[in-house]
């Protein structure tokens, strides 16, 4: 019904609509599309209330400036009174005693949120099939995956089952589902956007950012969600710009990874699709020229020793005595850290404990966690001499469109590929954003992903916007 915010607003004024009625048709949508399985829970009640109270706000003229925007929220993200589960049994029963920031926030500005959605284990994969609540299908082809891991979250927006929603991005997690199901997904810079209550992954990476149909809707929540907040020292104090208030990119100097173009795995309808736009973009004026970074190889090796290393300890909370679950087999203190962490996780998570405490321990970690520091340094270093001479990096968000179930989930190496090209950002801090950028002969869809300097989002949401308009169409 609505793909845009702005829309929204227009039957909100001319009464052709209210938030009741709005949140009820998503809520018909959610019902009629319950196979995809995009949600962990709807929240009827919490929803149809929060409509209400915004039709009043709306009447009396005090509305904050999301009002009427329905949002789904990844079920990694706290809000106080409902469950959050991380798609984990360890979790399944557990009940938020506290909102995030980013849920604070919305709900100041008058957002519904209408759920949460279904995603991978503690955020833990690039397909959506390791939640422990079964897989979520891609609307668009329902054979493929939807990405991951905030594939619900993708799916709801793409299904037209909300209007917007947030995920969470440790290594692509907003990027690469939006490729997947031909949506906006923006990762902000690292330090822009609160984690406070957001069920931690690997902590100096995960960023929350949302999903919408478009740009614009994308720099609105962006608007609403980023800043400082005294539960998380992290944030930068840098101003939050009016990001919607798009600049008009003149001139632009614009770099693509080279490597990235020439590497094997990428799709050869991605490519020349991508390359068609940079002529396109060449015709009006700007440059797009061609970079080395020869490091491409290192990204997935070092995201991985860094994230696995950071997650065991993160994880290491779920111990059968402070949260969730715990094992009903268990009898004495050892018996019930063993017996509920190995009942409570899943495989992909065991396996990224395992291997993150390895690369901890004490014989190994200079070899691998002290090595990945290094080369991450490395890597932003060299990034941030490419943006110093451009103002963005291009390249594609996958190397593929969306895969089949099944096809990468038996080897977790080739399923550790698949984020080839978005763990660059969060290895940096850089903030990245995915926008469709056209669809396969198979009408299946892909983005291509845009990266710009630190705390530059509002130039890079202007120039997505422009790319959404003037380019890729
Ligand atoms: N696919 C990546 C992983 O499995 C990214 C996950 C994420 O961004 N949360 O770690």
């Amino acid at each position: 019904m609505y793909t845009s915010f702005s829309e929204v607003k227009i039957a909100l004024q001319q009464k052709q609509a209210t938030c009741e009625s709005i949140v009820k048709h998503y809520l018909q949508v959610i019902e009629q599309k319950k196979h995809l399985n995009a949600f962990n829970e709807v929240f009827t009640e919490s929803a149809l209330q929060k409509a209400t109270e915004v039709d009043d706000k709306i009447k009396s003229g005090t509305a904050g400036k999301l009002a009427g925007m329905v949002i789904a929220i990844k079920d990694n993200i706290c809000y106080k009174g409902h469950k959050v589960s991380v798609s984990s049994k360890i979790l399944e029963n557990f009940q938020s005693i506290y909102s995030s920031t980013v849920v604070e926030k919305l709900l100041a500005e008058d957002a519904i949120i209408i759920g949460r959605t279904n995603c991978d284990e503690f955020a833990m994969g690039s397909s959506n099939e390791n939640s422990a609540f079964g897989k979520v299908l891609n609307p668009l082809d329902e054979t493929t995956v939807p990405g991951g891991s905030s594939g619900g979250s993708a799916v709801a927006v793409a299904a037209g089952m909300c209007l917007a929603s947030l995920g969470t991005d440790t290594g692509g997690s907003i990027r690469q589902p939006a490729s997947f199901t031909g949506t906006v997904g923006l990762k902000p810079t690292y330090g822009r956007v609160s984690r406070h209550g957001i069920v931690a992954y690997a902590s100096s990476f995960d960023q929350v950012g949302p999903f919408s149909s478009n740009v614009e809707d994308t720099a609105l929540i962006m608007e609403v969600i980023a800043g400082q907040d005294e539960y998380d020292a992290t944030l930068s104090s840098q101003k939050v710009d009016d990001y919607s208030n798009f600049n008009k990119p003149e001139k632009l100097k614009i770099a693509y990874i080279k490597d990235c173009f020439d590497s094997e795995g990428l799709d050869a309808e991605i490519k020349s699709t991508l390359l068609n736009h940079f002529e396109k973009l060449k015709q009006q004026g700007h440059s797009v020229e061609a970079v080395d970074f020869p490091y491409l190889d290192f990204l997935v090796p070092s995201y991985y020793v860094l994230t696995t290393a950071e997650a065991s300890s993160n994880l290491g909370r779920y111990d059968g005595m402070r949260y969730g679950f715990r094992s009903a087999n268990a009898t004495d203190l050892e018996s019930t850290y063993k017996k509920s962490r190995s009942e409570g996780f899943g495989k992909e998570v065991k396996r990224r404990i395992m291997l993150g405490t390895f690369v901890l321990s004490e014989g190994y970690y200079d070899a691998y966690y002290g090595k990945a520091q290094k080369v991450r340094r490395l890597l932003l270093d060299k990034t941030n001499e490419i943006l110093a001479k451009y103002d963005f990096i291009v390249m594609p968000t996958t190397p593929s469109v969306a895969f089949k179930f099944g096809q990468n989930s038996k080897d977790p190496i080739k399923m550790y590929l698949e984020d080839i090209f978005t763990v660059q950002a969060n290895l940096t801090g850089l903030p990245a954003i995915s926008i469709p950028a056209g669809k396969n002969k198979n009408n299946l869809p892909f983005g291509i992903q845009l990266m710009g300097k630190a705390f530059s989002e509002k130039a890079l949401l202007s120039f997505a916007n422009y790319l959404e308009k003037e380019i890729v169409n």
